[in-house]
């Protein structure tokens, strides 16, 4: 909420012109020149909120913040786009004049970096908004980086034709600020290739299990980091490389060694499994609120698919009691992280959710979960009293949610937390 007033607040200067449009001439003209400052702010706001460096020194909830990135980086489209096409009408010009910049005078060049800024713009939108699942995460993620030149170009443009930015000397402060605060968003996202703000730990210990999950346990060299149950941490193997998010699964307070159970899905997580113990990591969080509202004795459902099982092995440890109820889904039984433990410390609560063998040993669900699992073994007053916590891939969180809708659950009882940005 204070963030939605900070981004409003943010655009007010740009708000205030449309009681200045005589100066521009007509409407369409201020308003074209309006939707571009007003597009700049909000673009400033995205590199901001997608940037956690920034952001963890604003709020924990990071995923919230990547959330707002994306509703802001969809919806600002109209904007930014509003802005071109009136100038186009405006200056009474076609199509082409957004195509294809026109280099041979001085005003022409200007708008060529706006057309510039446009085109890539539009680049990271296309591939965040409509092509983002089609197309690999690394070639996503190097694609969404050049918001970074494009705001630059956004910006230069502005400040060279000038318009409003020329009449109302504020409010090129206001602009240059914003340019100044840009530039030191640059510097600082530089800064955290050389590991500024993150943690060296060591490799303490890794086990390998049947579960196909691997359970790295990193012990701090210097600095210990405190997470609450369900936090996650980026981890970098090294100096040179990527950093990927992971939950942590266990957090030892006495000697702040931290342990994450991860699965080997793609190359970061496969090269992981390469780095052996005494080889130092970088860490940098904790990060997420996940899991917050069930840090109590409170009636509880934990639904969990797979490696999503990650943020709730603490919380069971610590909260789980006859008030909590997991239902653990995996395609086989030996897929199933800390099932034992599960086992031994909610007994008759624990349900395993087998879909793609028939077990007759255990006494295990067979199938997938549904709306008539979850009728079947919790009570009428259980379901209607209890929070909901989900974790998993995204087709597995689609399916519970439908059924956690079916059965009338409210979605404030609801808190899920999805393995990818
Ligand atoms: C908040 C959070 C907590 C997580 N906790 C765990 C955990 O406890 N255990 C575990 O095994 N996995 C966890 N993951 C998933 C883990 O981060 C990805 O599996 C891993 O990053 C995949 O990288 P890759 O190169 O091996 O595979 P890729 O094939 O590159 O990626 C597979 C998928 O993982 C996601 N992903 C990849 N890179 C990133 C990234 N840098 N940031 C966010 N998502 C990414 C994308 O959806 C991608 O499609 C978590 C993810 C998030 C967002």
């Amino acid at each position: 909420m204070y963030l939605f007033l900070a981004i409003f607040f943010s655009t007010l200067p740009f708000l205030w012109l449309f009681t200045q449009v005589s100066i521009m001439g007509s409407f369409t003209a201020a308003f074209a020149n309006i939707a571009g400052l007003v597009g700049v702010v909000l673009m400033m706001w995205q590199i901001i909120l997608g940037n956690r460096f920034i952001v963890r020194n604003l709020t924990r909830d990071y995923v919230s913040m990547i959330k707002l990135h994306i509703f802001l980086g969809i919806y600002s489209l109209f904007l930014v786009l509003a802005h071109p096409f009136l100038e186009m009408i405006s200056y009474g010009k076609t199509f082409t004049f957004l195509l294809i910049p026109d280099l041979s005078s001085e005003l022409g060049s200007h708008v060529a970096l706006g057309i510039v800024a446009i085109y890539l713009y539009l680049f990271v939108w296309l591939s965040s908004a409509l092509t983002r699942d089609k197309i690999s995460y690394r070639i996503w993620r190097y694609l969404h980086y050049l918001a970074y030149p494009m705001l630059f170009f956004a910006f230069i443009h502005a400040v060279e034709i000038g318009t409003f930015l020329s009449s109302f000397i504020l409010l090129k402060a206001y602009f240059i600020i914003l340019m100044v605060g840009f530039a030191a968003a640059v510097l600082y996202r530089f800064s955290q290739l050389l590991d500024v703000g993150k943690f060296p730990y060591v490799l303490s210990s890794k086990k390998q299990s049947s579960t196909g999950v691997t359970a790295y346990t990193f012990r701090p060299m210097a600095i210990s980091l405190t997470p609450k149950i369900g936090q996650f941490f980026f981890i970098k193997p090294s100096v040179f490389a990527e950093s990927h998010p992971f939950t942590v699964m266990n957090f030892v307070e006495e000697s702040g060694e931290l342990t994450f159970g991860i699965k080997a899905v793609g190359k970061f997580t496969n090269q992981l499994e390469g780095i052996s113990v005494g080889q130092t990591v970088f860490l940098d969080g904790p990060y997420g609120v996940f899991t917050s509202e069930a840090h109590n004795n409170k009636p509880k459902v934990i639904i969990a698919g797979g490696i999503g099982i990650t943020p709730f092995v603490e919380l069971v440890s610590r909260f789980g009691d006859q008030n909590t109820k997991l239902f653990y889904a995996n395609k086989y039984l030996k897929e199933a992280v800390s099932r034992e433990q599960f086992k031994a410390q909610l007994g008759a609560n624990y349900f395993d959710v087998i879909s793609r063998e028939e077990i007759k040993t255990e006494t295990v669900i067979q199938g997938r979960l549904n709306e008539q699992v979850f009728t079947q073994n919790l009570t009428a007053d259980f379901i209607k009293q209890a929070n909901f916590f989900i974790c998993g891939s995204p087709g597995f969180m689609g399916g519970v949610l439908m059924s956690l809708h079916k059965l009338g659950i409210d979605k404030k009882r609801i808190f899920t937390e999805e393995f990818s940005f």
